[in-house]
């Protein structure tokens, strides 16, 4: 007997047929001898129907205390989605002779933050639960939604909050959790992980595992399949998770996770954000100053690289302010320095200036709880700041934020660092991502994402001194912002540029915010273009390949395609690019690393339109 979390999405519980059909695979899983506590969404696209109706009644908040009152009122309204499918799903279940009992998140104890609309959970009281199920009910739990702690009590208060868009995957997980599930399964419209959406790329092909830390990173770069955060939670607690379709019997994708999980049970999504720190000195810097913006310059510098057999590390290309030029920097082992350097300046690709510095040292803070949380960059930037530390360059992922800097401050910054987040330094990079046997044969590219909700900023005229970067990032971490593919450009004068990329829906927030202190902090203009996506490789295995990122720039060159930013990390690899040319950048990409498989993949939801 197994004790099991079945979570079904919108899509498996969309009209009375759907929800049958759910009745029917609970029932089996029962009969087979099993506990099964299940955790639904709203029906079909209820949530986003409710979400329409509140814009039709109400303007959009001005204030700061406008926009929580109307946050509060949202999240009452949109846990309504996911009541009438555990009462509707329960009573389904009651007349097949099941058992059921539902409860939605109050009932239960789902206890989070004080933050509406985007609150993290604190813990789940299992008791509860385990009691209906020692009845031999199953228990049927909303997703999505929580009650807040009371601050001044510590205790559950009334207030109802949600979780944020597409939540429920993080209900389950940490219920399963909380319970100490065997497994939370994840119903949904597709047979599991596949390398790409298959809404754009049919022949997309499917993954029998994948790695929490590569899921991870798909899912924070639009790979809408999993809540980012219920991978984190699984990955914390070692819940192991599998995705698989709710029309299919198919044994879907599980996700692995290696580690044993410490997580604390009392603060599921709010204990450790930082996992560990390390620095790499065996870095060299090579900076090519102005080069033309134009398809291709990427490419060509990357394939040659590539060709020499050089392994590139960090990766990141920046706007200039002047019109029609680009900054790229990456970094490359010390010992092949000289061949690097003969290559780029064997190229002539135009640039202004090329340089070269040998004395730098790359330190990185890695840990699954940095998602959406704004804080955590801001916090390692202060603390390299206040220990005088100049940052040179920056490139964050979901999970991990790189800073070059001077190699003679490797010492400080690591005790800044240390200090900061009370973390241990690990000294070796590969040692932190995960492998496991299957996936060290496994392909370099694994998945492709595409996160067409990306809009860019970027600051120009950044006075190149400690503290800058922390500063312009506590203006967003103030107003609640989660910003990524954060990109300081090098330059040849005493200014920077620092770009980023936000949700769309905080584009103007940012931008009003960073406005107000440009004459403050002595930063020059700050441009905003929503106009952008940002299409992203994963894969846990590319860390030991080279040539990997100049190949996604070539396919991208091929098409036409101009790639407007780039940041890199050990395990992925992302470009901003045109919004418009978004979907084909997806497309070619998959194609050059050969994903797709032999037929299409049939999104069930998707054909009903
Ligand atoms: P649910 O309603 O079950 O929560 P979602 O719509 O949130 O389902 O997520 C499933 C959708 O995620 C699929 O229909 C698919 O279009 C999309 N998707 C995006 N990237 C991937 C991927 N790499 N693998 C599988 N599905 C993906
Ligand atoms: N119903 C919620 C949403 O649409 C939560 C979810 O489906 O995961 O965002
Ligand atoms: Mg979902």
């Amino acid at each position: 007997m197994a004790l099991i979390v079945q979570k079904y999405g919108g899509s498996s519980v969309a009209d009375a047929d759907r929800i049958k059909a759910v009745r029917d695979r609970i029932k089996r899983t029962v009969d087979l001898g099993n506990q099964v506590v299940v955790v639904v969404s709203a029906m079909g696209k209820t949530t986003d129907g409710l979400v329409a109706l509140a814009e039709s009644v109400s303007t959009t908040a001005q204030t700061l205390s406008e926009i929580a009152a109307k946050e509060r009122e949202m999240d009452l309204l949109l846990a309504t989605g996911e009541q009438v499918t555990i009462a509707t799903l329960s009573m389904a279940l009651q007349a097949a002779g099941q058992p059921a009992i539902a409860m939605n998140g109050s009932q239960v104890r789902v206890v989070t933050e004080p933050n509406h609309t985007r609150a993290r959970i604190l813990y789940v009281e299992p008791e509860r639960i385990k009691t209906e199920l020692g009845l031999g009910k199953v228990v049927v739990i909303a997703g999505f939604q929580g009650v807040a702690i009371d601050p001044a009590t510590g205790l559950p208060s009334t207030e109802i909050t949600t979780l944020g868009r597409g939540g429920s995957d993080t209900s389950a997980v940490a219920i399963a959790a909380a319970i100490e599930a065997d497994i939370c399964e994840i119903y949904t419209d597709v047979p599991g992980i596949l390398t790409t959406d298959p809404r754009i790329v049919p022949k997309a092909q499917m993954l029998a595992e994948i790695t929490c830390d590569e899921m991870l990173e798909l899912a924070s770069l639009g790979a809408k399949v999993l809540h980012p955060r219920s991978v984190e939670i699984a990955r914390n607690f070692g819940v192991k998770m599998c995705v698989r379709s709710s029309w299919l019997d198919d044994a879907g994708t599980v996700i692995t996770s290696p580690r044993i999980g410490t997580g604390n049970l009392q603060s599921l999504e709010v204990s450790r954000f930082v996992e560990n720190v390390s620095i790499d000195y065996d870095q060299v810097k090579i900076a090519l100053l102005q080069i033309p913006d134009h398809p291709g310059i990427a490419s060509q510098l990357f394939q040659s690289l590539a060709a020499q057999g050089i392994n590139v590390d960090l990766i990141i290309q920046a706007v200039q302010e002047t019109e029609g030029v680009n900054d790229i920097a990456f970094t490359i082992p010390q010992n092949q320095l000289k061949l690097a350097e003969v290559v780029t300046r064997g190229l002539e690709l135009g640039a202004s200036l090329i340089t070269v510095d040998a004395n730098v040292a790359k330190i990185s803070i890695m840990g699954v709880g940095m998602i959406g949380r704004p804080g955590v960059a801001a916090q390692m930037f202060t603390a390299l700041a206040e220990a005088g530390i100049n940052i040179q360059m920056i490139s964050t992922s979901e999970i991990k934020i790189s800073c070059v800097i001077a190699a003679s401050d490797g010492s400080a910054a690591i005790a800044a660092i240390q200090k900061a987040f009370d973390v241990p330094v690990s000294s070796h990079q590969a040692c932190e991502m995960e492998t496991t046997a299957s996936i060290a044969d496994s392909l370099p590219v694994r998945g492709v994402a595409l996160d067409r909700n990306r809009a860019r900023i970027a600051v120009q005229k950044v006075p190149d001194r400690p503290g800058m970067a922390a500063k312009i990032l506590e203006q967003l971490v103030e107003q609640n912002i989660s910003l990524d593919m954060i990109v300081q450009s090098q330059s040849d004068r005493d200014v920077n540029e620092i770009a980023f990329t936000v949700a769309i829906a905080d584009l103007a927030k940012a931008e009003t915010a960073l406005k107000q202190y440009a004459s403050v902090l002595g930063y020059g203009e700050v441009s905003c273009d929503a106009e952008i996506s940002k299409v992203s490789i994963v894969g846990a295995n590319m860390i030991h390949q080279s040539g990997i990122a100049a190949q996604m720039f070539s396919a991208l060159a091929d098409a036409n395609i101009n790639i407007e930013m780039i940041a890199t990390s050990e395990i992925k690899v992302s470009c901003v690019v045109r919004d418009h040319q978004a979907e084909q950048a997806l497309k070619v990409i998959h194609q050059t690393f050969n994903l797709a498989g032999d037929h299409a993949i049939e999104v069930p939801s998707a054909l009903k339109k």
